[in-house]
């Protein structure tokens, strides 16, 4: 049994010091299945280094909705060039953030489609980050015979059931540990165990000031969540681990 982190940007610039390190730590801390997101040539680069050493560790590659100021087509004619040529194990993170960026809206839909367009073709689930769009998001995805998981979730526990119908798992970050975020951990405490995936998004979304998130401290989240459902924290990670290999088995 393993811990599993359903996001992490294992390949970044901010991990080039010590990721070996990281490494280390995920792996004596028993995180041993993760998806790493790779939306950059130099992220790909390292993601496919740890691939090869760690046959748990599937790999995620697209354009990414934040970075979308350049949005020349042939964008998404070199992202199929190097999915064919590096065979990755999912597309992402893909989606809409008009948070963020909502001045590239119109960018972002065209790329979304056409990235949900490669995963069909492929038949690859897909990771997908979406704010501030949840609307569109699920439109869109549910024009789409895909599977994956909605990365970060932050949303009601209504517009998740819709996402779980439209067959997706729900994946939750670090934001449930903070004591006053009441809405993603009533969230979390209703949603059905086999739909439910756990991530870090590191080196993003850290809870502690100063601190950069690695995968490891998943297992702060998986405690947080433990005790939120009142289950045992080996009955969660069968469960977890379960879904994630799910994820990628082609039932
Ligand atoms: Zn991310």
């Amino acid at each position: 049994m393993t811990y599993t982190d359903a996001h992490c940007h294992l390949g970044t610039r901010q991990y080039d010091t010590n990721r070996n390190e990281i490494i280390q730590r995920m792996l004596v801390n028993e995180v041993s299945k993760v998806i790493m997101i790779s939306c950059s040539k130099h992220d790909l680069l390292e993601c496919l280094k740890l691939r090869k050493q760690n046959p748990g560790f599937k790999l995620a590659m697209s354009i990414h909705p934040q970075d979308l100021e350049n949005h020349d087509e042939k964008r998404l004619i070199d992202l199929w060039n190097g999915i064919v040529e590096v065979k990755p194990e999912m597309i992402g993170e893909i989606g809409l953030d008009y948070y963020s960026h909502p001045h590239t809206k119109e960018y972002q839909l065209k790329f979304f489609r056409a990235q949900l367009e490669m995963a069909e073709k492929l038949s690859l689930p897909v990771n997908i980050h979406s704010r501030k769009a949840s609307k569109d998001t699920l439109d869109i995805l549910r024009e789409y015979p895909v599977k994956g998981l909605i990365h970060s979730y932050s949303g009601s526990i209504e517009m998740a059931e819709l996402f779980i119908k439209a067959g997706y798992y729900i994946s939750f970050g670090a934001s449930i540990l903070f004591p006053n975020a009441r809405r993603p951990r009533e969230v979390v405490s209703k949603i059905p165990l086999n739909k439910l995936l756990i991530e870090t998004d590191s080196p993003y979304q850290s809870p502690v000031k100063d601190h950069v998130h690695e995968p490891m401290d998943v297992v702060n989240i998986y405690e947080e969540i433990s005790r939120i459902r009142g289950i045992e924290i080996n009955e969660l990670k069968q469960c977890v681990e379960d879904n994630f290999d799910r994820l990628f088995s082609h039932q």
